[in-house]
């Protein structure tokens, strides 16, 4: 989620070993600092007059289950909210880390954004938020073993449930044999679909990357994680700040300079490379290699030659280094709509590629 400065409280911060036992332990204990504090007159008892925000879900008809991952910001869990599936976020910036007052404000506010940009989204390819809630000491919980209380400034994010994992996985898991043409395109097309919607709602998510993408049982992605992603500033100028994830990254945002909603597009580019290939781009540099090539050397990566020229000059026209060449993303739509698939152009497995001639670098002008 938040890449520097403020942020979630990183997960590989908390001893997670046995998250259940911790949960009880940390919710019966703040439930009863809080407790006390309204025994004595301190308490939350504000939080009925407080006027509720549209977002905010009731803690009582959430049920959260066992541990899907552990986020560098939290833990993600299985849950039912009102019936239904969903994954549930969950984020703790409460007293046990010793936050100062103007910290546990700020993550407020980055929390706050998250949940205002993605509460409004609604599109096939965008993963469902469903609600938020921030808990002020007098909310419980309910997990499958019993009611606990909730600390104070804990908050939970619920989304639907997408059972097919991260893209990031799947491609991993096809690494050897890669995809069939028309599920690249296809898989492309959801992606494309997403971001053209995000982008039409002034939106730019700043972490466009696979492992951001999330499967449903029917292989649709959807776009998830919107911790970074921002409403597009009228001035770009306004617009700046390294975020997203290296590899990823367009030059702009590598360089520290404006940027807007085509570093999306940059990002988007990449992520057509990969699942083409099923392989990580860039996989023996460092972190400073890739960047200081991508701005000076316009390095990108490499395109294997068995890659039709109608999905190479998608992946090339968007990681262009110029923004204002880059395509919008309803353009990217119809250009992978009109790809042809029905005469295969998959990715051939590198043991079955003729010679050693099928790739070529990508280096341009
Ligand atoms: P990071 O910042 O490291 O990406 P995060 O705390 O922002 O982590 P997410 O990236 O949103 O958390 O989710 C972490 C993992 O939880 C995902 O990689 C995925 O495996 C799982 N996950 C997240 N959302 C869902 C969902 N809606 N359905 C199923 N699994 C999910």
């Amino acid at each position: 989620m938040e890449g520097g400065g403020g942020g979630y409280v990183r997960a590989d911060k908390i001893d997670l070993k046995t998250l259940d036992q911790q949960l009880e332990r940390h919710f019966s204990r703040a439930w009863t600092m809080e407790k006390k504090k309204e025994d004595s007159g301190g308490g939350s008892g504000s939080r009925s007059r407080r006027k509720k925000e549209e977002w905010e879900i009731d803690p009582g008809m959430l049920i959260i289950k066992g541990v899907i991952a552990r986020g560098t910001f939290g833990t993600v869990h299985r849950g039912i909210y009102d019936g239904h599936d969903v994954a549930v976020k969950l984020l703790d910036w409460g007293e046990e880390w010793s936050r100062s007052e103007s910290e546990i404000a700020s993550l407020r506010v980055a929390f706050t954004q998250e949940v205002a940009v993605w509460h409004k989204l609604d599109h096939p390819n965008v993963t469902k938020f469903i609600g938020a809630t921030v808990s002020r000491g007098d909310s419980t919980i309910q997990t499958e073993d019993g009611l606990l209380g909730m600390p104070n400034n804990a908050c939970c994010v619920v989304v639907e449930y997408l059972p097919g994992g991260t893209l990031k996985s799947y491609l991993i898991k096809n690494r050897r044999r890669k995809l069939a043409f028309k599920v690249v395109v296809q898989i492309a097309i959801d992606i494309a679909r997403g971001l053209s919607y995000l982008h039409s709602q002034k939106i730019v998510h700043r972490d466009v990357k696979t492992e951001n993408m999330l499967l449903d049982k029917s292989r649709t992605v959807k776009i998830a994680d919107f911790g970074v992603a921002r409403v597009e500033a009228q001035n770009p100028n306004e617009m700046t700040g390294e975020t997203g994830t290296l590899g990823y990254m367009a030059p702009e945002v590598l360089n520290d300079n404006p940027y807007n909603r085509k570093c999306d597009v940059y990002s988007f580019g990449i992520c057509l490379w990969e699942i083409y290939c099923c392989d990580m781009p860039y996989p023996d540099l460092t972190f400073a290699e890739v960047s200081s090539a991508v701005i000076r050397q316009n390095l990108r990566p490499e395109i294997p030659k068995c890659c039709p020229s109608s999905l190479a000059n998608v992946m090339k026209r968007c990681w262009d280094g110029n923004p204002e060449k880059r395509p919008e993303m309803d353009e990217v739509v119809t250009m992978l709509e009109a790809i042809d698939t029905s005469k295969g152009g998959g990715m051939i497995p590198p043991d079955q590629q003729p010679g050693c001639l099928c790739f070529h670098r990508s280096r341009g002008p």
